[in-house]
């Protein structure tokens, strides 16, 4: 971008490749990547290993009081193109991809306190602008200024491929790997997260949409970078 760096917000729903096409964009622009999801996929693990979430749900008063506890962090290299959550100075970056993480962040998600902290420690790291920062809030709740808003999109068939393939190429020798459950997770996700009333998914007035369901990587980093240079801002 010209001159002062600027804040990209990329909202969608899960598994359309927000974060592929952030960390892209991040690396052209020299911008720092941040993944917002994996600040509430590191809360839910948080969650799991303190038996705060049991099988009679989730102990919010357990969790309100642990809150402050739980220190997230991110290293990123952007070269690999790889990013690292750390809870507490541990590296969970596998645990939180997991189908039982996926199944319970959009609850942990939905409760107020637990969105207005993350939302503070997100609008601290994007304070001094230089970043990329996916999400389901960022252009409508974290970032409502921010220079560029997009909006990423695509069926929820092909982004459950995607996401299966991802995970049958992690781990090839996994049997459990199920499509339908797959698809049975993101559509569920889309529907808590499209209905909670804390902050839903939904597309900001002024997001570009980007449905890339037939488009490939590179079609949509060129894309992206199109709209920048064609409002002066790269
Ligand atoms: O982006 P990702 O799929 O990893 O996010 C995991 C979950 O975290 C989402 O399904 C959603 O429930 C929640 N989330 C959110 N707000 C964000 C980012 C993620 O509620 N800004």
């Amino acid at each position: 971008m010209s001159g002062k760096k600027g804040v990209i917000a990329i909202d969608g729903h899960s598994s359309c490749g927000k974060s592929t096409v952030a960390k892209d964009l991040a690396k052209v622009l020299a911008y720092v990547y941040i993944d917002s999801g994996a600040m509430y996929r590191a809360v839910t693990l948080f969650a799991m290993k303190n038996g705060i979430i049991g099988e009679s749900g989730i102990d919010e008063q357990n969790l309100k009081a642990q809150l402050n506890d739980i220190n997230i962090t991110f290293k990123y290299d952007a070269d690999a193109k790889l990013n690292e959550t750390f809870l507490n100075g541990e590296s969970i970056e596998e645990e939180i991809r997991g189908l039982e993480v996926s199944n319970n962040v959009s609850a942990i998600s939905t409760i107020a306190f637990v969105r207005h902290r993350m939302v503070e420690l997100q609008q601290a790291m994007g304070k001094e602008g230089g970043i990329v920062m996916d999400g389901r809030d960022i252009g409508t709740v974290v970032f409502p200024n921010a220079d560029l808003k997009l909006f990423m999109t695509a069926s929820p068939e092909i982004r459950a491929q995607r996401r299966c393939d991802e995970l049958m190429a992690k781990n090839p020798a996994d049997t459990s790997i199920s499509l339908e459950a797959i698809l049975q997770n993101v559509k569920s996700r889309d529907h808590i997260d499209s209905t909670r009333t804390e902050s839903p998914l939904k597309q900001a007035e002024d997001a570009l949409v980007l449905d890339n369901g037939n488009m490939t990587k590179p079609e949509q980093l060129q894309w992206i970078l199109d709209v920048l240079k064609e409002r002066n801002l790269a």
